[in-house]
């Protein structure tokens, strides 16, 4: 379903661009990173992780999760290369490699597999949020004499985006985007003004309908109101002009609602993003009314 949110402006393919891996040109760790999150936004599931693989500017190989079934992207990647490619070559991933968890595991943790593949240098993009990997993975490389480097910060944060502003949330806060799932009946969520001010508003996702494109955003009674005509929500410079209150918005891609229930003092700007088979990524701003 539909293309995967792009958070940053990546520009052109580099592959494209560049007309082919093989050019004389070598790229740089900057393109090279860029490369590893256009295979990253190729991902279908979480979390996603994208990869490749270089020597000396040169690309040899990429991956990245779902490419093979039941593969980690860094495997997908180094696992195309000959042992001998792999000795001194870096490796750019957008998320920290796993380590072993386990110890009946089958299969051998990413982080020993490019230990025991001779890789010199390895490029970070996120560590992973989950509790027995955060930061394993990066301190088990650094053990084993490999250099650790991270990704720029606009692509960490954008990499950050894709890979975790995803799954069951009950309440977010002031602004942002996220990716949540919309099965079933639905999602809840109370929209809290700031940490400091817990003034909220209550919305719910529900009757996604990924074949009309469509999903709908409710609230309380005459609460919800679209925004025609708005592209973006610094086109809305005063929200109380948009008129028609219904319970619910039967929102499309790019389409902006408001939220203003009753009596609210504030009011809440949302845009969906794009919408996929099973959860939808919308964007939210909250507003003082003036
Ligand atoms: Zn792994």
């Amino acid at each position: 379903m539909g293309a995967n949110p792009v958070a940053v402006d990546y520009g052109m393919p580099l592959l494209a661009r560049r007309g082919g891996p093989n050019l004389a040109k070598p790229y740089s760790n900057s393109d090279l990173m860029k490369l590893a999150v256009e295979e990253h936004l190729k991902c279908t599931e979480f979390p996603k992780v994208g990869v490749v693989v270089a020597k000396e500017g040169e690309l040899l190989s990429t991956g990245f999760r779902g490419e093979v079934p039941n593969l980690h992207a860094e495997r997908v990647a180094l696992e195309k290369l000959s042992p001998s490619a792999r000795i001194g070559a870096t490796v750019f991933t957008t998320l920290e490699p796993c380590v072993s968890i386990q110890p009946s595991q089958v299969i051998e943790s990413c982080a020993d597999l490019i230990i025991a593949s001779g890789v010199r240098e390895v490029f970070v993009g996120v560590l992973d949020p989950n509790g027995t990997i955060y930061s394993q993975g990066f301190r088990k490389l650094l053990e084993n004499g490999i250099s650790v480097k991270f990704f720029q910060r606009k692509l960490r944060e954008a990499i950050e985006e894709e890979t975790f502003e995803y799954g069951v949330i009950e309440k977010v806060v002031g602004s942002g985007k996220r990716r949540v799932p919309v099965v079933g009946s639905g999602i809840n969520i109370t929209v809290q003004f700031s940490e400091a001010d817990q003034r909220s508003i209550d919305i719910s996702w529900g009757s996604l309908q990924p074949i009309h494109g469509c999903v709908d955003l409710l609230s309380n009674n005459g609460a919800v109101r679209i925004a025609s005509g708005a592209s973006k929500f610094s086109d809305i410079s005063d929200p109380t002009v948009f008129r028609f209150p219904s319970h619910f918005a039967r929102m499309k891609k790019g389409m902006i609602a408001i939220v203003q229930p009753k009596g609210a003092t504030f009011c809440i700007l949302i845009k969906l993003i794009d919408l996929f088979e099973k959860d939808i990524y919308f964007q939210w701003e909250v507003r003082n009314l003036p």
